[in-house]
């Protein structure tokens, strides 16, 4: 498994499967909460050592901080202060937006892997290298659709709820409503 492309990718391994799945159980919770179902688990040595879901967006809330990443990350201090960075992978249904993955990359975490891509505000593809030297250091790597099939249908009954208010009518919304999944393989 070798890393290449500008923030490095990797092809995925067998328990991305399975904690992906938990990822998802997360999301799926914040959507039956009314919120945008965005699910994340922190693994360390295939265990996991924190979870987060999205928040702050449901009952006319509306706020851009509590996404499901940051929320796992801020668990992580307590629940494993001594672990490797550079050992833990982070698994999410959407991909990480630049706020999230900039703390991801400030916390120098080894993998990300994600599910549903971001067409609106995804922050993976940002090219490393035109940024100041701390990020341009980093050597994450990226592993997207990842049970994509499963974190999109979940985003399709969010979008398709007339009482979800969150990005209703974006380029986010739209592109999701108009995917087809009838036919695609279930990664
Ligand atoms: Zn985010």
């Amino acid at each position: 498994m070798k890393p290449s492309g500008i923030n490095g990718t990797i092809r995925r391994v067998p328990q991305d499967i399975h904690f992906m799945g938990r990822a998802l159980a997360a999301a799926e919770k914040a959507l039956e909460q009314g919120e945008f179902p965005v699910g994340c688990v922190l693994t360390c040595e295939n265990r996991v050592v924190a979870t987060g879901a999205r928040t702050g967006t449901g009952g006319g809330e509306r706020n851009e901080v509590d996404h499901a990443e940051i929320r796992a990350l801020r668990r992580l201090a307590d629940a494993a202060p001594a672990a490797d960075p550079r050992g833990l992978t982070l698994y999410t249904t959407m991909e990480p937006c630049l706020m999230c993955f900039g703390a991801i990359l400030l916390y120098n975490i080894g993998r990300v892997v994600f599910a549903y891509e971001d067409v609106m505000g995804g922050g993976t593809r940002c090219d490393l290298r035109r940024l100041p030297p701390l990020y341009r250091s980093c050597r994450t790597v990226v592993t997207g659709a990842v049970r994509r099939r499963e974190s999109l249908l979940l985003f399709k009954r969010f979008f398709s709820d007339p009482s979800n208010g969150y990005w209703r009518g974006s380029r986010l919304a739209e592109y999701t409503l108009a995917q087809k999944t009838d036919h695609l393989i279930n990664h």
